[in-house]
């Protein structure tokens, strides 16, 4: 694969416009303006997305690695609903503690996100960007330069701003962008819109509600979950009820959350409606250490198997006090996306949880949820353990440890790792360079020439290999225009009939990246691919 990485500063907006152009990603509701935080994802982005999430539910669900104690992994799958009881947040403590705190401004309104405050300025605000350009990036802040941006630009684009009012301003002693911030903005953090001073931090809980049932009583009010992970909770026991599993066990689950974030951005990072891929496994509590440190190292080769290189991929303990309320350890696998390089931001968490979730369903519901362990009980008896040790230690209510990732996280890291943009590369500069694997199109397949006789040839091939693989049917234009058009979405091969096949009954496949070509003959046309796929 070409080596080239995403780290120039336009990137995201030649992303954004790609998925755009070629039926990735929309902004949903479009023609009514939008509506921020939602997205919608068109014909190539659903199977991007798809792909990997039936990657993550083979190598989850249906072979998940083998475990530290050399035992084959017990695993099932569940799709719960996503509205539960809203009980069920009261136990698991989102009503009370699911929150960010956010900061509104005193003169415009506008709402952010009061822990994002730098992140969201350095991205978002226009009038932030032209004072980054006036002083070189915060270097160039004599008070004559610092006057004259306030007096011509800021009074248009931040009108509210301290310093517009009284154009005097002290500059920091030392290049620093936070202290020029403040000293344009009396020692305020400003409105990234308007310049306004913003109001203290107060607590905004996430969670989007809704009502089930005809009236909009407070009896009737019901949560979108804000995660998938609590679904499993409540069925924990229905899991242990019905099938042959016994602890330790994961239930593993892919689908959609909710979460009212304050300050949606960086295109489909984070937005207020997205998909997860989380699993609970639940171990006896003596044993969820060595499962800690289990799950986070084969979360991160998972991340390596879709060709996300390892460089930029990297793990983030969290400290003692970041972790949430139910958090025995954590850590983040970070990814260093364009708009945090040289930075990263998280792409999946890994947490032990302990026996916080099933403690807090088993005391809300009034249900039993804790689990007697008959191979535990056997062991420590053979061990010679005291009678009371044994009955005290083989009934307990299981550890969670919980490795939780974005699936429309992982379309967005895959987006950008594979995003090339190559000057003077023949057809088109900007490609996707995605494993085959997940490319949502394996194929295309084209006659040369749209007659004698190609296109009935290409067609029949087409309907053949459609039967294994996604492939897509192209007999127009010039045939460098439909490789550009390929290689802009990511699709590995291009196979051609030409003058050639008609008698030698072979093809050309062309691939994506080296745009090399080899003759492959069409009845060894699927093996080849299914080779190429699955390596
Ligand atoms: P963040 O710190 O980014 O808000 P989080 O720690 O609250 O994330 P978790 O509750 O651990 O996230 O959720 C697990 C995963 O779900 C995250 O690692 C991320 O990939 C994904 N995720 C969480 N919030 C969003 C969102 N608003 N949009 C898209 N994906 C999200």
């Amino acid at each position: 694969m070409s080596d080239a990485p995403a780290t120039t500063a336009n990137v995201m907006e030649q992303i954004v416009s790609l998925c755009k152009r070629r039926g990735f990603v929309y902004q949903a509701s479009e023609i009514y303006g939008g509506l921020r935080g939602f997205w919608d994802y068109g014909p190539l982005g659903v199977l991007l997305k798809n792909n990997i999430r039936d990657w993550w539910w083979r190598n989850m669900v249906e072979c998940p690695p083998i475990g530290p104690d050399g035992k084959i992994v017990d695993m099932v799958g569940l799709d719960s609903s996503i509205i539960q009881h809203p009980k069920t947040w009261e136990a698991s403590g989102h009503t009370a503690t699911f929150a960010d705190p956010m900061r509104k401004c005193v003169k415009c309104g506008h709402i952010l996100r009061a822990d994002h405050y730098w992140d969201i300025l350095a991205t978002q605000s226009k009038w932030f960007a032209d004072l980054m350009t006036t002083t070189d990036n915060g270097t160039k802040t004599d008070a004559d330069t610092l006057i004259r941006w306030v007096k011509n630009k800021a009074r248009k684009s931040a009108p509210n701003l301290a310093a517009v009012s009284h154009p005097t301003v002290t500059p920091p002693l030392a290049p620093d962008v936070q202290a020029l911030v403040h000293a344009l903005a009396d020692g305020n953090e400003p409105c990234i819109l308007c310049g306004g001073p913003l109001g203290t931090p107060e607590q905004f809980n996430l969670m989007m509600i809704s009502y089930a049932g005809l009236q909009q009583t407070a009896e009737n009010l019901v949560y979108l979950r804000p995660e998938t992970a609590q679904g499993i909770f409540l069925d924990y026991k229905n899991v242990l009820d019905t099938t042959r599993v016994k602890v330790p066990f994961g239930v593993a689950q892919v689908g959609k959350s909710f979460r009212n974030e304050v300050t949606p951005r960086n295109f489909i990072f984070r937005s207020r409606e997205f998909e997860q891929m989380e699993m609970e496994f639940f171990c006896p509590p003596d044993d969820a250490l060595m499962w800690y440190d289990f799950w986070r190292n084969e979360r991160m080769k998972w991340w390596l198997t879709l060709g996300v290189k390892a460089e930029n991929l990297k793990f983030r303990e969290h400290a003692q006090d970041e972790l949430s309320h139910y958090s025995k350890a954590t850590v983040d696998i970070e990814y260093k996306y364009p708009f945090t390089a040289p930075d990263f931001g998280e792409l999946e968490g890994i947490a032990h949880r302990g026996s916080f979730d099933l403690t807090q369903h088993q005391t809300h519901s009034g249900q039993k949820l804790d689990y007697f362990d008959q191979e535990l009980q056997l062991k420590l008896k053979a061990e010679g353990v005291p009678d009371d040790q044994v009955k005290a230690r083989s009934r307990y209510i299981p550890n969670v440890i919980e490795p939780a990732s974005g699936l429309t996280r992982a379309v967005l890291v895959l987006l950008c790792e594979s995003y090339r943009h190559e000057k003077g590369r023949q057809g088109t500069e900007e490609y996707l360079s995605i494993k085959p694997r997940f490319a949502p199109i394996k194929a295309g397949i084209f006659p040369l020439v749209n007659k004698e006789g190609m296109p009935e040839v290409a067609e029949k091939i087409y309907l053949d290999l459609r039967q294994s693989f996604t492939c897509e049917y192209d007999p127009k234009q010039s045939i460098g225009k439909r490789y550009a058009r390929m290689d802009e979405v990511g699709t590995p091969y291009c196979i051609t009939v030409d003058g050639d096949t008609l008698t030698g009954q072979t093809v050309t496949v062309r691939e994506r990246d080296t745009m090399s070509q080899e003759r492959v003959s069409i009845d060894k046309l699927k093996l080849f691919l299914t080779d190429k796929i699955n390596s």
